[in-house]
């Protein structure tokens, strides 16, 4: 009896010391597993917070970039508006300056024909005023000064005003050959037509 309840003290000795190191293999196991949880945990955080930072960063490229469209087009809106005020302003500057023409046109006849009576322009011009009689369009206009003949086929009225010289001196018809003015020989860059009444 007393030898077999030694036996059974050993053996349970023995059991208990095995619990003690299976609990604490077992705590082991747990604590690691734990700890592989933690870091598997943590580094799936770190992805998350990642891809988040990441998803805004490229959201916000987007809101520049779309940004910066938005600023291109309104820079080629300003641009254009800038364009047109000057095409307007040219335009205006043009017809001004053919309104100073128009308002000084009476008295530089007046002058031309007083002062350069027979003065080379209307010599040279002379055919044109025998076109003009042979036609019968001179008779009673007398006081049409010769400048405002075509300079080019010397039978129609000069109305078309070469720009940028101002020169009154083609007709319709041959003003849209000419490259240059014929009277001062400056280069064509636009005609008007003049209207007289
Ligand atoms: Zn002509
Ligand atoms: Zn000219």
């Amino acid at each position: 009896m007393g030898a077999e309840s030694r036996r059974g003290r050993h053996v349970e000795v023995v059991m208990a010391s095995s619990l003690v190191k299976l609990g604490a293999d077992a705590n082991e196991v747990v604590r690691a597993e734990l700890q592989k949880q933690i870091s598997l945990q943590n580094e799936s955080l770190l992805n998350l917070a990642e891809s988040i930072a990441r998803g805004t960063l490229v959201q916000k490229n987007e809101e520049i970039a779309h940004l910066c469209i938005e600023l291109q087009s309104s820079q080629e809106v300003l641009q254009s508006a800038i364009q047109e005020r000057d095409e307007w302003m040219s335009l205006a500057t043009r017809l001004y300056e053919m309104n100073q023409l128009l308002i000084s046109l009476p008295p530089m006849n007046a002058s031309n024909a007083h002062a350069h009576g027979s003065s080379t322009e209307l010599e040279s011009t002379g055919s044109c005023n025998q076109a003009l009689n042979m036609e019968g369009r001179a008779v009673g206009k007398t006081h049409k000064h010769p400048s405002l003949v075509c300079k080019l086929c010397c039978v129609h009225d000069a109305c078309m005003l070469i720009l940028p010289c101002q020169h009154l001196c083609a007709c319709k018809s041959c003003e849209i050959d000419l490259t240059v003015c014929p009277i001062c020989h400056t280069a064509k860059d636009n005609a008007i037509e003049a209207r007289f009444g």
